[in-house]
């Protein structure tokens, strides 16, 4: 029997999937890429494949399947394109683990087909749950496989929870930065330009991930990854502002005992923990100096100037596809904000306003999720280019 886990790392080219190679080049006795995928990025993906020497490549991009065919002819690497590719890839027999860390709503059908297989799947992309949470966590149960969270928040609340099975959660405190804008008024608010919104203070993610942080969306769908991965209901997990980021989460017990997870802001420590769970390793990471951090504060969010975040509890509660609503308004919103189509404090009106126009389907299937980020992607692209 082999000694190392094979991993699929979908989405290697960005910032996670960079990391978790970092991980795996740490510990060739633990790992090894087995299958590694890009959207776009065919440099970086070939220089990838001829480090880790993969039993397969995909670039989603069609157009560069030459190149990257090209480049590695003179390899045994086996090269696909296309996205659908993807979807098979992760349910090749020699991967053991999915790490999944693909953005936005893209995530969800390669993680459903990983999970029908019973793979084990290292879960990055936060939008797999926030849309199809209710679907996801059945389909791992039905296949006697699980989720292992990478997202730093809900790696910290696993890791509160080792050794706690029937021990009922109180409370969850859901850390949050409070991105670069936490101090911002209304009128600083609304002149913020895509440079500061993707500074962020504490931790270095993909742009994405970086401008919901900054309008507090990112907080609520974290919470409604919590809600599914940890079974509990929305109004016992609280967002509570941390600047320092050295809190990863906290979890309350009936007792009112709380456990918290610290550490570095590295999203290399909740990386390893999943690829290798529940045994941790040693790494080359900077370690926590507590006494440099002797003051950690907590303040509760301004749901007023960020109304993601009251969305995000709003959608929950609504279940069925509120949150898909929510999810393909904010990847629209977001997109704009980037290429500088809308301002900032645009984004949670464009989701506002989706989420009270469109139609609701309470017992929402796979399949609704898929209709429904079709039709708002499509409608609010149609909007915003009219703009
Ligand atoms: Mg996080």
């Amino acid at each position: 029997m082999k000694n190392n886990k094979s991993i699929a790392v979908i989405g290697s080219t960005g910032s996670i999937g960079r990391q978790t190679l970092d991980i795996i080049a740490q510990h060739p006795d633990k790992f090894s890429a087995e299958v590694l995928t890009a959207n776009t990025q065919a440099d970086l993906l070939i220089e990838q494949a001829l480090q880790f020497n993969p039993n397969v490549v995909v670039i989603a991009d069609k157009t560069q399947y030459a190149k990257v065919k090209e480049a590695l002819s003179h390899t045994d690497i086996k090269v696909f394109a296309g996205k659908e590719s993807i979807d098979d890839v992760v349910q090749m027999e020699c991967v053991d683990i999915v790490l999944m860390a693909l953005v936005g709503f893209a995530g969800l059908s390669p993680t459903i087909k990983a999970l029908e297989k019973g793979k084990l799947v290292a879960l990055a992309n936060k939008e797999t749950l926030v849309v199809g949470g209710e679907c996801v966590m059945r389909l791992a149960k039905q296949n006697n496989t699980a989720i292992l969270p990478v997202d730093s928040e809900h790696s910290a609340i696993f890791q509160c929870l080792i050794g706690e099975s029937g021990n009922k959660i109180e409370k969850i405190y859901l850390t949050a930065s409070g991105g670069p804008f936490r101090t911002y008024n209304k009128e600083e608010l609304s002149k913020v330009t895509v440079a500061q919104a993707l500074n962020h203070p504490n931790w270095s993610m993909g742009k994405k991930v970086t401008i919901d942080s900054a309008t507090l969306m990112n907080k609520g769908f974290e919470m409604i990854e919590a809600r599914w991965l940890f079974d509990i209901e929305a109004d016992k997990i609280e967002a509570v502002i941390h600047p320092q980021s050295i809190i990863h989460s906290m979890v309350e017990f009936e007792d009112g005992s709380i456990k918290a997870q610290l550490g570095v802001p590295d999203m290399r420590l909740p990386i390893q923990y999943a690829l290798n769970f529940p045994e941790r390793l040693p790494n080359t990471s900077e370690k926590l100096d507590i006494f440099k951090h002797s003051t950690l504060t907590f303040e509760k969010p301004n749901m007023e100037l960020f109304p993601c975040l009251s969305l995000a509890y709003q959608a929950i509660k609504e279940g069925g596809n509120a949150p898909a609503i929510v999810n393909a308004a904010n990847e629209i919103a977001v997109e704009a904000f980037l290429k500088e189509k809308i301002k900032f404090i645009e984004i949670p009106n464009i989701i506002e306003n989706a989420l009270s126009t469109f139609t609701h389907i309470k017992q929402a299937t796979i399949e609704d999720y898929f209709t429904t980020d079709q039709i708002i992607k499509e409608k609010l692209t149609r909007e915003i280019i009219k703009k």
